[in-house]
């Protein structure tokens, strides 16, 4: 499978690099040439998770030498989880369903990516006799995730920008407290725009990027997203009906993409709801046309505190015909005035597949304390933003919410909405009186 950039003036790569790269190096997005072929009944219907994660894997791979790679790999990090189904189902009413992500290491659904991801870097660089210093900027569950995942890892180091004093406790703890030598993190004054925009910026510098192999696990990373394409097509095959929405809390577009990556492998999905915080910028752009930078305000789900969503381009590139052109001259207006505009014809197409949804903070807050009213059930307020979001634009119809993160992770916010305090899970008690390591520089 050839790699090809969404701007169009990078050469094509294959899977290994892609495995090991950043943005392309003309700034855009590295996307498959050709969506391929998926046969979801040539995966038996006992197939474990991680049988069915490998065959996806795999396809996007099309590389022989990989296979067994990604299958050793992908058996390794689903025996991790928790739960034996590792991204269960959980049945809230007539047609509604939660789709549980939060069974990984450091419960947010970012370890579905990154515990496959970090492996088979680490087997992509050893076969080159090669090392690569990851840099990544976290909203909160992404770092979390990429530390568990790349701890020890023996040729990759780990640099974790983060935006100071915008993330929970325990997010901040599960990085901090991490005793591994490859691992360093930085509090960066400033948003998580602010702290993306400094990594973009060190891929772009392309000498310093060479120098330092610099290597990207955001979902800028192809692997990350065909990885979480898997707990889509999983859910459709246990619920077997003939057409499913799912509900996203979104802030970067990963998440919801690996939908729509899910849809193009054949997977029975009707309509895929983005559901934002009071950012924006993505119920904007699908509501009016215009996607245009806003002000970051901090919220109870600060992993959707973000105004510029990277993986949106993806999203541009499949909605004006793959055309690079259209593409660049979009990111083009964006850099220059913080605004772009989606074509008439790539709206409707987009719309036919997606709809989104804002929900404010005090909606957030009267979501979690209804479901844990009527269902005993505590949800992080990330997923109360896709189930509120759920509520309004699908009333009817089937329709699985994701659950972002486990409630536990955001223990303020819960207890404020219910007077119930989420019990933090075994697996991650010791961090709360850990010592903590990092440095903090301004933006
Ligand atoms: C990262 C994250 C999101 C947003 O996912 P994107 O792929 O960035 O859209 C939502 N909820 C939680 C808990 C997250 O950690």
């Amino acid at each position: 499978m050839r790699y090809v950039s969404t701007r169009g003036q990078s050469p094509a790569i294959g899977f290994e690099d892609v495995l090991l790269s950043g943005p392309a190096p003309d700034g855009g997005l590295y996307v498959p040439e050709t969506w391929p072929l998926f046969d979801a009944t040539a995966v038996k219907p006992a197939a474990s998770y991680a049988e069915l994660t490998a065959s996806i894997v795999a396809a996007f791979a099309e590389a022989p030498a990989w296979r067994g790679a990604i299958e050793r790999h992908a058996h390794a990090a689903y025996a991790r989880f928790d739960d034996p189904r590792v991204a269960p189902l959980r049945e809230l009413g007539p047609r509604r369903w939660l789709l549980e992500l939060f069974h990984g290491p450091t419960l947010a659904f970012k370890d579905f990516a990154l515990q496959l991801l970090a492996p088979l870097m680490s087997e992509a660089l050893e076969r080159r006799r090669s090392r690569a210093t990851v840099v990544a900027a976290t909203s909160g569950d992404t770092g979390a995730a990429a530390v568990a995942a790349l701890a020890n890892q023996p040729n990759i180091d780990l640099v974790v920008l983060h935006p100071k004093g915008r993330i929970s406790d325990v997010q901040r703890r599960q990085m901090t407290t991490t005793t591994a030598r490859n691992l360093r993190n930085v509090a960066i004054e400033g948003t998580f725009d602010d702290a993306q925009a400094l990594v973009k910026q060190l891929f772009a510098d392309q000498a310093f990027a060479r120098a330092h192999r610099l290597a990207a696990i955001n979902s800028i990373n192809w692997v990350r997203i065909a990885a979480q394409a898997a707990y889509y097509i999983a859910a459709c095959r246990t619920l077997d009906r003939p057409r499913l929405t799912f509900s996203v809390p979104t802030g970067n577009f990963g998440d919801v993409f690996a939908g729509y990556v899910a849809k193009q492998l054949g997977a029975p999905i009707e309509r895929l709801i983005v559901a934002t915080n009071v950012n924006d910028i993505l119920a904007r752009a699908i509501a009016t046309g215009v996607y245009a930078r806003g002000q970051v305000h901090a919220t109870m789900s600060p992993a959707m505190d973000i105004q510029v969503a990277s993986n949106f381009e993806r999203m541009l590139f499949e909605s004006h015909g793959r055309d690079p052109a259209a593409v660049r001259a979009l990111m083009a207006a964006f850099a220059a005035r913080g605004t772009l505009t989606i074509a008439p014809d790539a709206l409707t197409s987009l719309r036919r597949t997606f709809v989104s949804d804002r929900v404010d903070e005090q909606e957030t807050a009267a979501t979690i304390r209804r479901v844990h009213e009527e269902l005993k059930l505590l949800i992080d307020p990330h997923t109360a933003v896709a189930m509120a979001a759920a509520g309004r634009v699908a009333p009817d119809g089937d329709v699985v919410v994701l659950a972002t993160a486990h409630p536990a992770k955001f223990p303020e916010a819960v207890e404020a909405a219910t007077g119930a305090k989420p019990v933090l899970p075994e697996r991650l008690r010791a961090i709360v009186t850990a010592p903590e390591r990092f440095d903090t520089l301004p933006n």
